[in-house]
């Protein structure tokens, strides 16, 4: 090749100037969603990528090649999804979904200045936990209460401020693993106290409290099991136990109630799960349970119990490293107040919709969808409606389970069409057992929603 053919030819391969591709047409809308700079940086990669091939003055492949570059930026990583797996408060999946009512609050709080921590009546400063101590002593009998992060916090924070150097007595069936790390033996040792165990894994006697009681001890913890039980040959000590040889000898009683709930399930028909008022009523010091399970609030830890207590623990200056933002705060509040009109909580508050769901209306939500989702998969597979057991999820009733009903798929390559299910815009997450695909529907409040994508169900290639 001549020197001048070499010179044309490398005149035809040279990328156009990066100005000039960002001014090409079919360019356009992807500029406007991610914005120029970022559309620029993938130019600039796609000029690397395509040195030398004839592709790099393409705008149409130039286009697609920079959408897939720019996706995971352009998408918002948190998505919605379907949460068809059967769990209801699905820590994976975000737990409690949000009543209108605390939407809209946490909605308006976002906009606007509040009153957080300020008081209008004196144009003073004011005290965060206001807007939720009065409805959570309120609705648990309790003197006082204050609120944090989440229960892991609200843990860690009573140890630590009621037990820091000292020994808290705690048996040995309710040392509790629950996921994502929390365990009480470790959980103890970062709040400074030495865990003193008794009894054995199945059982434990109010004799073996009262033995392990010395000069050192701070506290007597009991936790929930929440996520096993221990049955047959077993034995814990009751709040109504312990409490009085806790007092006789001048120790607080502490109990992480775990998912804790405000009202009795059994209005709804499901198992009895502990109350936050039962345990103050029994006589627990300080009780701690979470904001995002069974209430069906915000991410939250709650603590109530004894105001003197509850006041120590407030000046503790690890409260201040925990504590909560106004939107939650809002979000809570306006939760916390749906409980004040019990008989509407199954209408307004999503968790407890779900769990009051009745089979027979979950039976006929999937004979609605079954011609839909047979439609869709087509050829692929199979699609029956079968009666299954869901769960309550994140420790609330952990052996009860749910009668419900789902949409069952059977196809021979159902990995991939569980991921194809998962590449919907609104992903659609189901259960994998025994090779079969479930879809729980006790857990689908938008239909149309759900049915309006099936049509671009798209079975991944291997
Ligand atoms: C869920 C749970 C926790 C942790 O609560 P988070 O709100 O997730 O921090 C602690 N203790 C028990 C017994 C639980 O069930």
């Amino acid at each position: 090749m001549s020197r001048a053919d070499q010179a044309e030819r490398e005149a035809v391969l040279r990328p156009p100037s990066i100005d000039r591709m960002a001014g090409w047409p079919s360019l356009q809308p992807l500029i406007d969603r991610a914005g120029r700079g970022l559309v620029i940086e993938a130019l600039r990669a796609w000029a690397a990528a395509k040195r030398g091939s004839a592709d790099v003055a393409d705008p149409v492949a130039c286009r697609r090649w920079c959408e897939a570059k720019l996706a995971p930026l352009v998408q918002p990583s948190q998505r919605p999804v379907f949460n068809l797996t059967g769990t209801v408060l699905h820590t994976n999946l975000g737990r409690a979904l949000l009543a209108e009512e605390a939407i809209q609050a946490a909605v308006d709080a976002m906009r606007s200045p509040t009153t957080l921590e300020y008081d209008l009546a004196n144009g003073r400063r004011g005290e965060r936990d206001h807007h939720v101590a009065p409805w959570l002593t309120r609705l648990t009998g309790a003197e006082a209460a204050t609120a944090v992060n989440n229960n892991a916090a609200a843990v860690l924070l009573v140890l630590s401020a009621l037990a820091a150097g000292k020994e808290v007595i705690v048996s040995r069936g309710e040392l509790i693993e629950i996921g994502g790390a929390f365990r009480i033996p470790d959980i103890m040792t970062r709040a400074g106290c030495r865990l003193v165990e008794v009894g054995t894994t199945n059982r434990t006697h109010l004799s073996d409290y009262a033995n392990a009681i010395g000069p050192e001890t701070a506290a007597i913890m009991k936790v929930h099991p929440s996520n096993y039980a221990v049955t047959g040959f077993a034995k814990s000590v009751p709040a109504s136990e312990l409490v009085p040889l806790a007092r006789a000898k001048g120790l607080p009683v502490i109990e992480d109630l775990g998912s804790g709930t405000l009202v009795d399930l059994e209005t709804w028909g499901l198992p009895h799960e502990p109350t936050a008022r039962e345990a103050i009523a029994a006589g627990i010091d300080l009780v701690t349970f979470s904001g995002d399970k069974l209430l069906g609030g915000p991410q939250a830890g709650l603590i109530v119990g004894r105001r003197a207590l509850v006041e120590r623990i407030a000046r503790n200056p690890m409260k201040r490293a925990m504590r909560l933002d106004k939107i939650r705060l809002a979000a809570l509040e306006a939760t916390l107040r749906l409980y004040a009109d019990p008989a509407r909580l199954a209408e307004r508050l999503p968790t407890v919709r779900a769990l009051a769901r009745p089979p027979f209306e979950i039976r006929a939500l999937a004979e609605r969808l079954l011609p839909a989702v047979g439609k869709a998969l087509g050829s692929r597979a199979s699609v029956t409606i079968e009666p299954v057991r869901g769960q309550i999820g994140s420790g609330a009733l952990p052996v009860d389970l749910l009668p419900s009903f789902a949409l069952a798929i059977y196809a021979d390559k159902l990995d991939r069409l569980a991921q194809s299910f998962r590449q919907l815009p609104i992903p659609v997450i189901g259960r994998i057992s025994d090779d079969v695909l479930y879809f729980d529907l006790r857990t689908l409040d938008d239909e149309p929603g759900f049915v309006d994508q099936l049509e671009r169900l798209d079975v991944v290639a291997d």
